[in-house]
């Protein structure tokens, strides 16, 4: 392994590790209590059922659809 190979893996893993530490910060963040999407109020239930909810139910369905479709 060459000197520029080897600065090379270690900035793609400090990116891999970024993207991941993002990724976690936005399952395990705050909790919203109004829709991000459409302004919906989302149910305390729903809050508590799923640590940092942002999405109602139909924006969040709406958005597994959506992903759905994106992902063929
Ligand atoms: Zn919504």
């Amino acid at each position: 392994m060459t000197e520029d190979e080897r600065t090379e893996a270690a900035i793609a893993f400090h990116q891999e590790l970024a993207l991941l530490k993002h990724r976690q910060g936005h399952a395990t963040g705050q909790a919203l209590a109004v829709c991000e999407a459409c302004g919906n109020s989302i149910p305390p239930e729903r809050q508590r059922a799923i640590p940092g909810v942002r999405l109602c139910v139909q924006c969040k369905e709406a958005e597994e659809i959506e992903g759905k479709r994106w992902a063929i």
